[in-house]
């Protein structure tokens, strides 16, 4: 198999036996971008030559008997997070020329574990979506099938991985932008619980709800990407100082004995029967491996899309403020006066979908509304939040589906933003109670495109999910899946 096929504990194996090297790895994903980067467009900016340095650096290290977590490992970023003197866009307009003068936390953490960066992600612009149409820079394709969406807003992230076009991705989720797209394109993702991974120099979407995470091959890639960017960072305000464990040691523990819970609000009207059965087959492996099923119930599931949507453009309109055409970013030259300048620079610098979110935000905000929305919606919040800790009496991890429909066709729900908000329903509880939450691959639709099983976990409990997941794949032998339909359907080659 060609390396860019691989994972990181394969190659990291191969480079450990002196088989291969990170100059040829990089190569291989190189080859491999060259090939079929016309037709994904996964990425937003490559940055192959700084990446070619790192490969270099990390063959010499190697030579010296030193190797970090990831060394010589390629990796992608999704283009929202900070990468000193390289673009960082978000896939806006407004940022179009936007070159940060420093790197995100994460960033610094990969770099220092040796990783290779090969370039910046595409996304839906300022993370908002669900399908990475919304983008400044075009949209990506999925792999799976090149008419359709990858999914969103990390939509390039969960691309780029499964086109093997590097070996892992960093992205974000603020409402399922890790694992909605993941679950879309056949890899795993995994939003890390609120406050895990640092958010200094990821731009904020929405703060309260904004994580970084791993997408990746399988699901012991993501608990070794873990092990590197999970961890208090002084730095950020809302970063935990709760203890980081090895998230490896969580890998091979199995199900028997773990309790599941199964929300019955999760598989209700509206879930592709395709997507149910798979799900419910998902169970059925899981409990033949011992695990117990528990029926649950999450009561304000139903208010779940409806809180969001005020919570998130509320935070939306407050952060993006700052993008005013002065200190950075695209500046309208025709303005009258400051004011002209300002209300230029924003009109011709943000997409639709941004200035939608924006109307919507200071709307919730505004006077004499602000108790009626915003207020009532963070109420309503809290109550979630309660289903979660009820629930987790009951049962160490939910299952549900990842996503309710498979991936749709490019322009199918563009232009209807209510269809398009649904795309997350079931994933945005998990980031309104801050809690983790994985996808792994459960399978393909009829059509051959992949669908994804979600795990939620109480706070801090990654490790579960790692557990559930990799006994999961193990169980369902979905890695194994994965590569062989890969080689027969993708229409790449
Ligand atoms: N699709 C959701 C939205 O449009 C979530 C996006 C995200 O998680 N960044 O807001």
């Amino acid at each position: 198999m060609e390396l860019h096929a691989l994972t990181i504990h394969e190659l990291q194996d191969k480079l450990r036996a002196g088989e291969t090297t990170a100059a040829d790895i990089l190569a291989s994903v190189c080859r491999r971008i060259d090939a079929v980067e016309d037709k994904v467009h996964a990425y937003i900016t490559l940055t192959r030559e700084a990446a070619e340095l790192q490969a270099a650096a990390a063959d010499a290290a190697i030579r010296r008997g030193e190797m970090e977590a990831l060394t010589g490992m390629p990796i992608a970023l999704k283009d929202i997070l900070c990468t000193r003197g390289v673009p960082t866009t978000c896939g806006s307009r407004i940022l179009a020329d936007f070159v940060p003068p420093y790197d995100a936390t994460v960033v610094e953490k990969l770099r220092a574990a040796g990783a290779v960066l090969v370039g910046k992600t595409n996304l839906d612009e300022f993370a908002m979506g669900s399908s990475t149409e919304t983008s400044y820079f075009g949209a990506t394709r999925n792999p799976w099938d090149l008419d359709r969406i990858p999914g969103g807003s990390s939509g390039g992230s969960a691309a780029a991985v499964a086109a093997d076009e590097c070996v892992a991705a960093l992205g974000s989720d603020t409402g399922g932008s890790i694992r909605q797209p993941a679950a879309l394109c056949g890899v795993v993702g995994m939003k890390p619980t609120y406050g895990r991974v640092s958010r200094f120099g990821l731009v904020a979407f929405a703060s309260s709800l904004d994580q970084v995470g791993p997408l990746t091959k399988d699901v012991e890639d993501a608990a070794i990407l873990m092990n590197v960017i999970a961890g208090h960072d002084p730095r950020e305000a809302t970063s935990a100082t709760v203890e980081v464990p090895d998230y490896r040691s969580f890998l091979n523990r199995g199900v028997a004995g773990l309790r599941i819970g199964v929300p019955r609000e999760y598989f209700l009207a509206g879930i592709d029967p395709e997507v149910r059965v798979a799900v419910e087959a998902a169970l059925g492996v899981l409990e033949a491996g011992g695990a117990r099923l528990v029926e649950i119930s999450l009561p304000h599931t139903e208010y779940c899309l409806a809180v969001y949507c005020i919570v998130a453009p509320a935070e939306a309109c407050s952060n993006l403020a700052r993008y005013d055409g002065v200190r950075y970013g695209f500046r309208a030259p025709e303005g009258r006066d400051l004011l002209d300048m300002y209300k230029q620079s924003r009109s011709a610098g943000f997409g639709a979908e941004v200035k939608r979110r924006i109307v919507i935000g200071t709307y919730v905000l505004s006077s004499g509304y602000y108790e009626a929305y915003y207020k009532q919606a963070s109420r309503v919040r809290a109550l979630i939040r309660r289903d979660f800790d009820q629930a987790f009496t009951r049962c160490d991890v939910i299952a549900t589906p990842t996503s309710p429909t498979a991936a749709f066709r490019i322009g199918e729900r563009i232009d209807d933003p209510l269809k398009m908000y649904l795309s997350d329903i079931l994933t945005i509880s998990a980031n309104l109670a801050g809690i983790p939450g994985i996808t792994v691959p459960c399978g393909f639709t009829a059509g051959g495109l992949p669908m994804g099983l979600q795990f939620l976990a109480g706070a801090f409990q990654e490790g579960l999910l790692i557990q559930a997941g990799a006994a999961y794949e193990t169980l369902a032998a979905t890695g194994p899946l994965i590569a062989r339909r890969k080689r027969e359907r993708m229409p790449l080659d």
